[in-house]
């Protein structure tokens, strides 16, 4: 049958891939479906970011991950998962967005803005990269407000914002101040979080302590308008000049994709997709989670290093339904 596989995977990312390889493994046909280019989230992070992570953690199909400095960059990973779908031949269609899944195990026929196909299982490795966490404020809406950062020089000599004290919004903030931005942070905590990486936080510490870098604490944005932005400060609301702000503020999964599917999510703060931990099958059966979508509104909580072996599990399931 035309467009027939025994697996589809949803997502290009590095574990979307780490499944499709998984298929290959155990001589499963696989198709792997991404919206936008090979490992597209990676390719949107910030063009000089670096991992956290050691290039070996990051390693997927046993295709060796050389980096030329301690942590890989993002050019260097783009590099090393072209190669990873090179060495396992893998399946994929980019450019492609999966609109609907229906049917039942055995019987599932996912429909793209493309073309529709028909598969056994159905494995969702979407991430959450795509949907920015809003502030619900009035002028969010401007195109001064960036929800996802590039690079420094665009808004260098600029009067910039940046929300959030995570490690996007502390790498955003000595980014562009060292490429000569005027930088004022609005953090709605009472400190720099503790979970910013340990080489980079007294960086962006002492900048606050010297002033060369404002922080306003324990503070929101309240309102966003083309030349200023109001902060409400314990004390009052402040208004400030400003060009850009970057909402460093997280991102989540796309709940309404999940449920779309059939996928039941927890009603709690967590926000999880429900799964079966031992086999990351979900509430509908047939259809696997895989990656950082696992963890609902905790992004925290899965990540490549940990995550790169659900494809494991899950096909340790899938062949023993066959
Ligand atoms: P993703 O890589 O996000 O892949 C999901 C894919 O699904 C995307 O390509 C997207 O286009 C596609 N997609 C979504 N919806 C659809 C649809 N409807 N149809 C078709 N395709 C769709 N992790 C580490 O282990 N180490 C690190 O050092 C590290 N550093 C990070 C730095 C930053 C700045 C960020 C944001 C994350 C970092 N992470 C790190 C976390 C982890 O790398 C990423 O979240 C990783 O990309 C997760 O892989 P994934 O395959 O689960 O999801």
């Amino acid at each position: 049958m035309k467009n027939k596989f025994d697996v589809i995977i949803i997502g290009a990312g590095p574990i979307g891939l780490r499944c499709g390889i998984e298929a290959s493994r155990r001589e499963l046909g696989h198709l792997i479906i991404d919206k936008g280019c090979l490992v597209n989230s990676i390719y949107n992070y910030p063009t000089n970011m670096t991992f956290f992570s050691t290039s070996e953690r990051l390693e997927i199909g046993g295709v060796p991950f050389v980096s030329h400095g301690d942590k890989p960059t993002r050019r260097e990973a783009l590099e090393y998962y072209r190669r990873v779908k090179d060495s396992w031949n893998l399946n994929v269609n980019t450019y492609e967005k999966v609109i609907k899944v229906e049917g039942s195990r055995g019987d599932f026929t996912v429909t793209t803005d493309r073309e529709k196909y028909f598969c056994n299982d159905v494995i969702v490795a979407t991430g959450f990269y795509d949907t920015p966490n809003l502030m619900n404020v009035p002028g969010e809406n401007l195109s001064k407000v960036k929800h996802y950062f590039r690079e420094a020089h665009p808004v260098a000599y600029l009067d910039i914002i940046i929300v959030g004290a995570g490690n996007s919004g502390v790498d955003v903030a000595l980014e562009t101040f060292r490429r000569g931005s005027r930088v004022t942070m609005v953090i709605r905590e009472d400190k720099i979080r503790d979970s910013v990486k340990y080489w980079v936080k007294p960086d962006i510490e002492n900048r606050i302590k010297e002033g060369s870098i404002k922080a306003y604490f324990n503070s929101v944005i309240s309102e966003i308008r083309e030349r200023e932005v109001d902060i409400k400060t314990p004390d009052k609301t402040v208004t400030v000049k400003n060009d850009f702000v970057f909402a460093m503020t997280g991102y989540h999964p796309d709940f309404s994709f999940l449920k779309m599917m059939g996928i039941n999510i927890s009603n709690d703060d967590s926000k999880t997709p429900q799964f079966n931990e031992e086999t990351f099958e979900t509430s509908k059966k047939g259809i696997y989670l895989a990656g950082v979508v696992c963890g609902g509104v905790e992004t925290g909580k899965w990540f490549i290093e940990n995550s790169r072996d659900h494809a494991i599990n899950i096909f340790n399931r899938i062949c023993n339904n066959r």
